[in-house]
This record gives C-alpha cells, structure tokens and sequence, in this order.
C-alpha cells in the first residue's frame, strides 16, 4: 500500500509549502484537498449562487471535475470564503471524500506514497496514516503571510482584512459539526511561528522519516 503522509492546519500556516516540500524530497504525489473545497466554492460563486446554500454547494461538489481544480480563480480571498462556507456542509465533504481517499491509495504517476494537506486529512480522510502533523503559527504570522501569497497573485491585501477573514475562517473551520479543524491524537504538532521555510521543512522530514 501506498505511504501517506497527512498535512492539517489552520489556514496561510504553512501547510502546502510544507507537504510540496516533502513531496519532492520523498517521491511523492501531492493533494491539496483545500483546492477541491475551493473548486466548489467558486463554481458555486461563478453560476451567481450563494455558497451558504446547501442544495447549491451539495450539487456542485457532487458534479466537480478533474478540469475545474485548474480554475484560475482558486487562490482569491472571495473563493476562499465561499470554500470555507461550503466545507462546514456534510453532503459537500462526503461528495469530496473518494477522491482524496482514493488519490492517498493510489496516488497518481506510479508513486509510492502521497502527501495530502487540509483540515482534517489525520482525522477524516485518512486515519491510519503513519505520518501526520499539525502544522500551526500565530494567527498575525499567517496574516502576513497569506499578505504575500495574495500580492503574488497581483491582488491588493489590507492587513486587517485578512487578519480578521483568517479568524472567521478558523473559527468556523474549529466549530463546525463535521471533521472540525483539530490534531489528530497521534499528530505531531509543528509551530512554523519562528521557523523559516526551510528550518520548518526539515524539522517536518525528521518528523516523517522516524
Ligand atoms: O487550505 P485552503 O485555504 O485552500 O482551504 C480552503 C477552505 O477549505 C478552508 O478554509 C476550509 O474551510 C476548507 N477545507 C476543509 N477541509 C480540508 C481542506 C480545506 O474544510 N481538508
């Protein structure tokens, strides 16, 4: 069977730095099961529905297509939020689980094992997982650098928009009724506040490989 290793986290702490990293240094596929989330999102935004309606983000997810993870618009603040209203819907996560569950069993290419990240890939998705960190950092460091992924992608972020949408976020990724943002009792918890990319890549690769 292939070899998992399971990513979760709040948002911008660093996570899909962190599991590409890994990835390349172990051979591995890589999942980021927040652009399924956020694939639904903004096709839901795209046909003028509204992303806290449950009939709505349950029929898109059910209808998603490999095509529509290349969307363009994945990365913006407005997706963003619509994946996170979409994400608290359990019709919506079960619509997303084969595929994740699927692509951690057979990952894709011929390779031996997959990183997957997200929220509740230890939890959820894959619970026997020998290999699973929560990856966490103050919520003003991931501010500043959600700040810098947004103005990567040309947009213009203002500190305390972002600082208070990565609030609603976690908070509503930690309260919702199901697979609520939380480590998983055999994670590893890794605090990337006072780490660099490269401190924190290696402390996660010792973490894997013992
Ligand atoms: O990680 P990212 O910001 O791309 O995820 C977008 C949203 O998708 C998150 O705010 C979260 O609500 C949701 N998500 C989730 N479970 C995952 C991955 C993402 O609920 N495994």
């Amino acid at each position: 069977p292939a070899m998992v290793v399971a990513i979760d986290g709040p948002a911008a702490a660093g996570k899909g730095t962190l599991a590409r990293g890994l990835a390349r240094q172990l051979g591995f596929a890589y999942l980021d099961s927040g652009s399924l989330y956020r694939a639904v999102g903004a096709k839901v935004l795209a046909e003028g529905g509204d992303p806290a309606d449950d009939e709505t983000a349950a029929r898109v997810a059910e209808a998603l297509q490999p095509a529509d993870l290349e969307r363009p618009d994945l990365r913006s603040e407005a997706v963003g939020r619509a994946a996170s209203l979409v994400a608290a819907k359990p019709r919506v996560r079960a619509a997303l689980l084969a595929f994740q569950r699927h692509f951690a069993a057979s990952p894709p290419d011929g390779k031996a094992g997959a990183v997957l990240d997200g929220r509740d890939i230890g939890t959820v998705v894959c619970p026997d997982a020998p290999a699973k960190l929560f990856v966490d950092a103050s919520v003003e460091i991931r501010a500043r650098r959600r700040m810098e992924e947004l103005r990567q992608t040309g947009a213009d972020a203002i500190y305390a928009a972002v600082l208070a949408d990565l609030k609603e976020r976690d908070e509503r990724d930690r309260n919702r009724a199901v697979a609520p943002l939380k480590p998983a009792d055999d994670a590893e918890l890794l605090d990337t506040t006072d780490l660099g990319i490269e401190e924190a890549l290696e402390t996660a690769l010792r973490i894997v490989r013992r």
